[in-house]
């Protein structure tokens, strides 16, 4: 304890100017949104090109047909000049609420009128920074309402992916919506608690806090939460069944439950996914993974998604987690008591002499922009290099289990992987710079170069008249 209270005192030191020096940080995140919008545009730009070619790289020619291949074409280069905007778009709200000192005032003073409808006073100040933050959330949510209409009803609609009604379009929005009150506002008020009641020694009881928040969303997201927007049911017996709870069986992988999801009720993107506590899991597999691949495709993803859990990738990124709030948490002290932080966001001097915590930490996050999307990046490649050693998991199985019934593997998982991409229509051209800040997967041609390496099973050539 008194080493970590050490390299807090060294952290708080180092960054005293940040309660002393007359810094514009308005004006500074402000010019951190430019630039991070800037940069996306930049890497569009690199990317839009490339949904002009006519023809899918050499690798895949022969997988992807004229057709498929055009009109994944078409959807990538919708998909960017919808990004294109949205970036823009959100800029233009981000600066209108940055250039004036008056927005998040403005958002603090309503938050105290409000309450005072209801009886309480300024004193209430954890009651008062709940309603900001549930007011704040409420205006981001309504700034984005129109780009997710958008998205849902004419870009997604337009490919032929959406299966979204209107009506549910507005259920899921307002189950979100009240989702955010129910949990947001008791675990923002327990946070802010955390502030208030440990003072300066805030970091090891706000981890505890913020850990014990991720173990119970853990507990009750599938339970709880998932139920309220997807129906998820046991998969039905038969060759998929069969051949999962074989592979499970074989790897020991502690399978508690097997579900099917009615993901096709939304969209008809596929996927697949595990999740639990160590000694339970539950497998869920999208309805539309199930009639878009053969069993023994699916068995194959989930030969990879197995491999993400035999190398404990799930644990390793929540250790990165913690890590980073750790840091984030290290590093607020010296943002906690800034005046200067708090005036030249407008507030007046009463609130920048003795800032309510969650004025002086949501600004302190705004200045942590830039960081972030360099920490995102960062997370990618690491997250890449996830799916390589994934891939060589599935790949490797055969001989790791002597088992003759998972010969092929490495193909059926290729098989898999390229019909994934043409019922998704992935964009299959992919710029290397764009590719490393956006996506956390290697390109369709990496993972298939990849895996024929793995494997030394060259794909299937059968593959391309089954497609
Ligand atoms: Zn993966």
């Amino acid at each position: 304890m008194d080493q970590l209270d050490a390299v807090l005192a060294t952290i708080e030191q180092r960054l005293s100017f940040v309660k002393t020096d007359p810094i514009d940080w308005r004006q500074l995140v402000l010019g951190f949104s430019w630039v991070v919008c800037l940069w996306e545009s930049y890497l569009l730009l690199r990317q839009y090109p490339l949904y002009s070619k006519r023809e899918p790289p050499p690798a895949l020619a022969k997988y992807f047909n004229a057709d498929v291949f055009a009109k994944s074409q078409d959807y990538g280069r919708d998909k960017a000049k919808f990004s294109a905007f949205s970036n823009f778009y959100r800029l233009v709200f981000e600066t209108l609420q940055l250039q004036s000192s008056t927005f998040y005032p403005w958002a603090w003073d309503m938050s105290g009128r409000t309450l005072a409808l209801v009886g309480y006073g300024p004193e209430y100040k954890i009651s008062q920074s709940v309603v900001f933050g549930l007011l704040l959330m409420f205006i981001s949510m309504i700034i984005s309402l129109p780009l997710g209409i958008y998205q849902t009803f004419v870009l997604e609609e337009k490919h032929g992916f959406n299966k979204t009604t209107p009506g549910l379009y507005v259920a899921d929005t307002i189950k979100g919506a009240l989702l955010g009150v129910a949990l947001g506002g008791p675990f923002l008020a327990a946070f802010l608690y955390v502030f208030d009641w440990a003072g300066d020694r805030f970091l090891p009881y706000l981890m505890t806090l913020l850990f014990t928040f991720q173990m119970v969303m853990v507990i009750i997201f599938p339970t709880f939460i998932q139920p309220l927007f997807n129906k998820l049911s046991p998969l039905p017996s038969g060759e998929l069944r069969t051949r999962i709870e074989a592979l499970a069986g074989k790897l020991r992988f502690p399978l508690k439950h097997l579900y099917e999801i009615d993901g096709s009720k939304r969209s008809s993107h596929s996927n697949a996914y595990f999740y639990g506590l160590p000694w339970s899991k539950h497998i869920v597999v999208f309805d539309t993974l199930i009639k878009q691949s053969k069993p023994d495709e699916v068995e194959a993803v989930l030969a990879h998604e197995l491999g993400h859990w035999y190398y404990q990738h799930p644990t390793q990124f929540m250790l990165v987690s913690q890590l980073h709030i750790f840091t984030i948490l290290a590093a607020f002290p010296a943002f906690r008591h800034s005046a200067p932080l708090m005036r030249s966001f407008g507030f007046s001097e009463p609130i920048a002499a003795n800032p309510p915590a969650i004025l002086s930490f949501l600004l302190y996050q705004m200045v942590l922009t830039p960081a972030e999307a360099i920490l995102g990046m960062l997370l990618n490649a690491v997250s890449r290099r996830f799916e390589y050693q994934a891939d060589r998991f599935a790949c490797e199985l055969p001989t790791r289990l002597k088992d003759d019934d998972m010969r092929g593997v490495g193909a059926r998982l290729g098989r898999a992987l390229i019909r994934l991409h043409v019922e998704n229509l992935s964009t299959i051209w992919v710029d290397w710079l764009y590719s490393a800040y956006h996506h956390s997967h290697p390109t369709l041609t990496e993972r298939l170069r990849a895996l024929e390496r793995y494997g030394g099973e060259p794909l299937d050539k059968a593959a391309k008249d089954e497609l």
